[in-house]
C-alpha cells in the first residue's frame, strides 16, 4: 500500500517517521511538505556505499533540482555527496547553506553570463558545458577574470530511453547537449584543448528521468566509453572523469519496481572495468547524478479535502487546498501518484476519486480514478512520493502562497521551509 518503508498506520492515521501527518497538518497547516530524514540520508548512503562497493573512483552529486533548498544541501554535504545545480539560484542556494564549491557541478542548457560569472567567482568546481555558444563565452569569461575553468561537455549519447517525452533528453532531437553522431561532439572538444582558459576533465551525459530498466544506463556508458577510445585514437586525449548522469526511476505506484541499484552499479564497473582494459585506456573516475532516487520516495504531501463533487455516472471529484501550485507532475506529464486518506488509513481504499486542486485550470489534478477511503470533508489526504520535483516545481498561481516543508525524524518535525505569507507574495511588487 505504501511506497516506502517510515510510513505506516497508528491508530487509524497515516505516520510518517513516526509523526502522526493528521496531527502534523493541524499543527503545520496544509498544504504541507514532509520530507523523512532518516530516508533522504540512507539513499544518500546507499549510492555512496553502492558506488565505493563496486567502483572506488567514484563520486555521487545530488541532483538537487529535484529539492533544492537550504537544509538539503547541508545533508547532502553531510552525506559526503557532490551536488549537481543547474541555475544561479542553485548555486546561491548551496554557497548558503555552506556547500563546498570544488564539489558542485554546474549544468544548464544555456546559463547566461551572469550565472557563469556568479560560478567564476565562487569557483565552482566544474562547469558542465552544454554547446560551442557557451564554451566560447565561458573562455572569454574566463580570460576577463584571469582564472581557469574545469568543465565537462555535455554529450547526447543517442539513447532512447522509454520514458515520458519531456523527461527523455539522450537522443539526438533534444535541446540539452552536443550530439555524438553528427560530429559536434569531437568538435567540441577538439575546440576546448585548444582553448587557454578551460580544463577539459571529462564527459558527461543523461539520458532521461524516472527510467526503469538498466539496459539504456549500460547502453550509454558503452557508448561513452567507445567515445573515450576514439578521443585517446584521434586526439591522444584521456579524460579523468566519465559522468553518468541520473534518472533512475522510484516507486509512485505499487507496481512500479524501481532497479536494484547496487547490482545495476556492479554491472556498470564492470563495463567500465572491461572496456578499459581491453583498450587500454585509464579507468575514469566515474561520478552519477541520482535526484529523484535520494528525495522522491522520501516526502509526501498533506491536503485537506474539500467539497466532495460526486457527479452521477462520471466520476467524483475530491477537491484539495492544493494542486498544481505544489505539485505541477499531473499537469505536465499525467504523473502517477498513490494516495492515501490519512484521516482513515485503516478503511479500505474503495473509493475511485479524481483528486482536484483549487486552481482555475481543469488539468489542476493530482490523479484520476485513484483509490482511497472514502473521505469526509476536513479528512487529511498524503499524496505519497512526492519529494522531488515538487516543492522545486512550485508556483503561486493564483497568487497562492507556497506550502511549508517539514522535516520528520524520531517522532519529531522541524519546519525547515517557511510557508509563505501573503506579504511574501507582494514584497516585490511596486
Ligand atoms: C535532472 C537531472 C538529473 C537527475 O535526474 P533524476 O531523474 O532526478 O535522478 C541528473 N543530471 C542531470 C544533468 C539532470 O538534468
Amino acid at each position: 500500500m505504501f511506497t516506502a518503508d517510515y510510513l505506516n498506520v497508528k491508530n487509524g492515521h497515516l505516520c510518517a517517521g513516526e509523526c502522526d501527518t493528521v496531527e502534523l497538518a493541524k499543527t503545520h497547516g496544509t498544504p504541507l511538505y514532509v520530507m523523512d530524514e532518516d530516508t533522504v540520508r540512507k539513499n544518500c548512503r546507499m549510492f555512496k556505499t553502492c558506488m565505493e562497493k563496486n567502483y572506488q573512483n567514484a563520486l555521487v552529486l545530488f541532483a538537487s533540482k529535484a529539492l533544492n533548498c537550504l537544509e538539503m544541501c547541508r545533508i547532502a554535504n553531510e552525506e559526503g555527496l557532490g551536488l549537481d545545480v543547474v541555475s544561479g539560484g542553485e548555486i546561491y542556494t548551496a554557497l548558503k547553506a555552506g556547500f563546498p564549491a570544488d564539489r558542485m557541478f554546474f549544468h544548464g542548457n544555456n546559463k547566461t553570463r551572469d550565472e557563469l560569472c556568479l560560478a567564476l567567482d565562487n569557483h565552482i568546481g566544474t562547469i558542465v558545458v552544454d554547446n560551442l555558444f557557451e564554451l566560447e563565452e565561458l573562455n572569454e569569461l574566463c580570460g576577463e577574470k584571469g582564472v581557469k575553468a574545469n568543465i565537462m561537455f555535455r554529450i547526447k549519447p543517442g539513447i532512447d530511453a522509454h520514458t515520458h517525452d519531456f523527461i527523455r533528453t539522450g537522443q539526438i532531437d533534444s535541446k540539452f547537449g552536443l550530439a555524438l553522431e553528427n560530429g559536434e561532439a569531437l568538435e567540441a572538444v577538439k575546440e576546448a584543448v585548444k582553448l587557454p582558459n578551460v580544463t577539459l576533465t571529462g564527459l558527461h551525459c543523461h539520458i532521461g528521468s524516472q527510467i526503469f530498466g538498466d539496459e539504456p544506463f549500460k547502453e550509454a556508458a558503452k557508448v561513452m566509453l567507445r567515445f573515450y577510445k576514439q578521443l585517446k585514437d584521434e586526439l591522444g586525449l584521456e579524460l579523468a572523469d566519465l559522468n553518468l548522469g541520473g534518472g533512475f526511476g522510484i516507486k509512485y505506484l505499487e507496481s512500479d519496481q524501481p532497479m536494484a541499484y547496487d547490482a545495476f552499479m556492479a554491472q556498470v564497473a564492470v563495463i567500465v572495468h572491461d572496456f578499459c582494459k581491453q583498450n587500454g585506456l585509464c579507468e575514469p573516475r566515474i561520478l552519477i547524478e541520482p535526484g529523484r532516487s535520494i528525495v522522491g520516495a522520501a516526502g509526501i504531501t498533506l491536503y485537506t479535502v474539500g467539497a466532495v463533487k460526486e457527479i452521477k455516472n462520471v466520476r467524483n471529484y475530491v477537491t484539495i487546498d492544493g494542486g498544481m501550485c505544489d505539485n505541477p507532475r499531473y499537469a505536465l506529464y499525467q504523473s502517477a501518484y498513490t494516495v492515501v486518506n490519512a484521516s482513515q488509513a485503516d478503511k479500505p481504499a474503495d473509493y475511485t476519486a479524481t483528486i482536484a486542486g483549487k486552481c482555475c485550470e481543469s488539468g489542476d489534478l493530482i490523479g484520476e480514478n485513484i483509490k482511497i477511503a472514502k473521505p469526509d470533508k476536513g479528512d487529511i489526504l498524503a499524496v505519497l512520493s512526492t519529494g522531488a520535483y515538487n516543492y522545486s516545481m512550485a508556483s503561486n498561481y493564483n497568487r497562492n502562497p507556497r506550502a511549508e516543508m517539514v522535516m520528520v525524524k524520531d517522532g519529531k518535525a522541524r519546519t525547515i521551509i517557511k510557508r509563505e505569507s501573503y506579504e511574501d507574495l507582494i514584497r516585490n511588487d511596486i
